[in-house]
């Protein structure tokens, strides 16, 4: 059961304890914290997501800016489960898969950025032990939301490689790669056939052959 009341209270006595203003309530249920001013939007708590939003924005305030912003981002999103848990409030699973993918973006983000992995603290990768980060190393990692995934979100792993890789790895299966350049639908596109036959299979990108025949550089 979700309790607005008892969310507001709870709310009011945080924002009082730390000396917070909210210097906005905030239409959508997206917030912002100004850590240093100690100023935060927040939305009204009309359900626990909404809820558990103010008490992440709470959160920055409370432990200002960290090195990393996925880090950061960590905290204030596992607070906000404590405290869903604490005033016992439906929705803990869904929020957790919100947490999930919210995370993992930023740590995606960070990783494209040239994040050393040694960064990732023991309690984050406790936290995404279905996670391989080594698998990370060399590539691109896109993370979007997917309600409909039971992890709560999609990723998808970009590979930095040459034409030339790829042509070699497929030859071991006798596989050959092309652009067509058949003025046709297949035109621009890369296709991948066998050696001895006329038509295989069309790829948009070679990131795509590279994901269905599990090429790894
Ligand atoms: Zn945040």
């Amino acid at each position: 059961m979700y309790d607005q009341k008892i969310a507001e209270k709870h709310i009011k006595k945080l924002l009082k304890h730390y000396k917070i203003h909210v210097y906005q309530w905030s239409k959508s249920s997206c917030g912002k914290a100004y850590y240093k001013q100690k100023r935060i939007k927040i939305p009204h708590p009309t359900n626990v997501d909404r809820f558990a939003v103010c008490m992440h924005e709470i959160k920055h305030v409370i432990d200002g800016c960290g090195k990393f912003s996925f880090e950061d981002e960590f905290k204030a999103d596992k607070f906000a489960l404590e405290q869903i848990r604490e005033l016992g409030f439906e929705g803990e699973k869904e929020w957790l898969s919100r947490m999930r993918w919210h995370v993992l973006s930023r740590i995606a983000m960070a990783h494209n950025r040239r994040l050393d992995h040694k960064n990732i603290s023991d309690e984050i990768k406790e936290f995404f032990k279905d996670i391989d980060f080594s698998y990370w190393v060399g590539k691109k990692i896109f993370v979007s939301r997917d309600k409909e995934n039971p992890n709560g979100y999609k990723l998808y792993a970009s590979v930095n490689f040459t034409r030339k890789e790829i042509e070699v790895f497929l030859e071991k299966q006798n596989l050959v790669l092309e652009k067509s350049e058949i003025d046709d639908s297949t035109y621009g596109k890369w296709i991948v056939r066998e050696l001895e036959k006329t038509f295989g299979i069309e790829f948009d990108n070679l990131s795509e052959v590279a994901e269905h025949f599990k090429f790894r550089p």
